[in-house]
């Protein structure tokens, strides 16, 4: 099979990825071997193709916002059957054991494995998933539009319950990427009144200018921008909700104690769970999700990258097979 390999991480302008001849993987117990039709491409992709973050080993196959059919199934697998269709998403598995994994807690297990990184990833023909892991995908969402929500969607779907939204409230979503585009769908679904604050705007420019909505009850930032964090907790009611959606963040300014009292809460959010994944894919087909993507012929992977690193991506980006 073919396989997009990165040896060396460097800057995308070099072309890291190599396309290379690989054995196909051979289903162990438990097991699905899927057959790649489409695979998002992430920042997360980016950033490991750059070096920025380091997988445990190299060479390795990127890609986790994976949709596929199954084509083979290990000894042990229940409920999947060879031709079903089928999605992975970054947790590619948990240990199920730990004090994380037995409070639902497994996106924080230390031992948690993702796809792309300790284990191969989309960005080929043919790839292994758990079977307990995969997810089912709405059937009212083609292979194009199904992938992002693997992992723009699902994440973003976290942060609105990490952001304890209830229908019918008032959100504010900070910094307008992919994920935002879909927790806005999910929030207007669930009959929520969304404020948009666009990153473009200019952080001192929000902070100062923007008119309140009236208070939030709820916000999501997915600016990785600190200075955001007094702006937005300024617009927050008493008992609101502050959710950080980034991984990294510029360090948050000093504030006064009284933009947090009132019982407001602070919270980041960092990966998400099997369940969040399950609960989401059933919402992306209830509403039914709409995305636009930009699809790309599986060859140019590079290309991707570097069309993402220059925000040259209309919606999202998306390799097909
Ligand atoms: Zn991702
Ligand atoms: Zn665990």
């Amino acid at each position: 099979m073919r396989a997009h390999r990165l040896t060396t991480p460097a800057p995308v302008e070099r072309n890291p990825l190599r396309l290379e001849q690989l054995p196909e993987p051979r289903p162990g117990p438990g097991q699905l071997l899927l057959r790649v039709r489409t695979c998002g491409v992430c920042h997360t992709d980016l950033h490991l193709v750059e070096g920025d973050i380091r997988p445990p080993q190299l060479p390795r196959t990127p890609g986790h916002q994976v949709v596929a059919e199954v084509e083979a199934l290990g000894p042990q697998v229940q409920g999947w059957a060879v031709g079903d269709r089928c999605g992975l998403a970054w947790l590619h598995c948990a240990c199920g054991d730990c004090p994380y994994c037995r409070r639902g807690q497994e996106n924080l297990c230390q031992r948690a494995a993702f796809t792309g990184f300790h284990v191969d990833g989309g960005f080929a023909e043919y790839v292994l998933a758990e079977a307990a892991y995969a997810l089912r995908l709405p059937s009212a969402i083609p292979d194009g539009e199904a992938a992002p929500l693997l992992c723009a969607g699902i994440i973003g779907y976290r942060s609105l319950r990490q952001a304890d939204l209830s229908p019918g409230e008032r959100l504010g979503l900070v910094g307008f990427g992919a994920s935002a585009h879909l927790a806005l769908q999910v929030a207007r679904h669930w009959g929520c009144e969304v404020f948009v604050f666009s990153r473009s705007e200019g952080h001192r420019r929000l902070a100062r200018e923007q008119p309140a909505p009236g208070m939030l009850d709820r916000a999501v930032i997915f600016a990785p921008a600190g200075p955001l964090v007094p702006a937005i907790l300024e617009k927050l009611r008493p008992g609101g909700t502050l959710a950080l959606n980034a991984i990294h963040m510029s360090p948050i300014p000093e504030m006064a104690y009284g933009l947090l009292y009132g019982e407001r809460t602070l919270r980041s959010v960092a990966n998400a769970t099997h369940r969040d994944g399950i609960e989401f894919l059933q919402l992306a087909g209830n509403i039914p999700m709409r995305l636009s993507v930009q699809e790309y012929p599986f060859e140019q992977a590079n290309q991707a990258l570097l069309d993402l690193k220059l925000s040259r991506i209309e919606g999202a980006g998306v390799l097909r097979l």
